[in-house]
């Protein structure tokens, strides 16, 4: 998506360990009209699916999550990172941080993921793939069924298309930004 491709081209700062900051317009502050059109173009790349349900993990997967769930009419939901006291049940799984270098344990409730659900699992970025498997786990559990997943970006230098490819193989993955390279402070789209 090449409005996308220019505004981190304009606007996104590289970190050692080949991480992507995009603190103004992605991760902190957040650029909704971009976000509505990036959801709007997840709804036509997967136009042909049925999907029941989004999902996502807390935090930065919920923006354009929501509005792909509005423009596609079905509900979204979200992982968290937290038992609050009121969930009763829920399906457990954990998840290594890329940025936060550590393990998490995400969960979501077995009352809004359900046997024969197809979820399609939107976030933020593709980098080894361990959040879009442990969402994938999540599914497993429930019973559901991932239909497909789709990602701001994509920084194929890191093998998360692979990483998913070996837990969900044939299950369509669309990026609307791919990052060949961060090395030496420039980026590199793949085109
Ligand atoms: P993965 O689980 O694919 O290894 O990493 C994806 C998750 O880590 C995303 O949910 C995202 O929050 C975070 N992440 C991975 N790489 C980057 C990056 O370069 N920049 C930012 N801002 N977040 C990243």
């Amino acid at each position: 998506m090449k409005e996308l491709e220019e505004r981190i081209a304009k606007d996104g700062k590289c970190f050692p360990g080949g991480v992507l900051k995009v603190d103004n317009f992605i991760n902190h502050q957040m650029d909704s009209e971009l976000m509505f059109r990036c959801a709007a173009e997840f709804m036509r790349l997967f136009a042909d699916m049925k999907i029941d349900k989004i999902l996502t993990v807390e935090a930065s997967g919920i923006a354009p999550a929501v509005f792909a769930g509005y423009l596609m009419r079905v509900p979204v939901v979200f992982a968290k990172k937290a038992v609050p006291k009121t969930m009763e049940t829920a399906y457990v799984t954990t998840v290594h941080s890329f940025t936060k270098g550590k393990d998490s344990t995400v969960f979501v409730s077995k009352e809004y993921l359900l046997p024969g659900e197809r979820c399609l699992v939107i976030d933020d970025f593709l980098a080894c793939g361990n959040a879009s498997v442990g969402l994938a786990d999540l599914c497993r559990q429930a019973g559901a069924e991932v239909a497909g997943l789709g990602f701001l970006v994509e920084k194929a230098f890191q093998g998360g298309r692979q990483a998913i490819a070996r837990v969900l193989p044939g299950v369509r993955v669309e990026s609307l930004a791919v990052i060949a390279s961060l090395d030496d402070g420039r980026i590199v789209f793949a085109h």
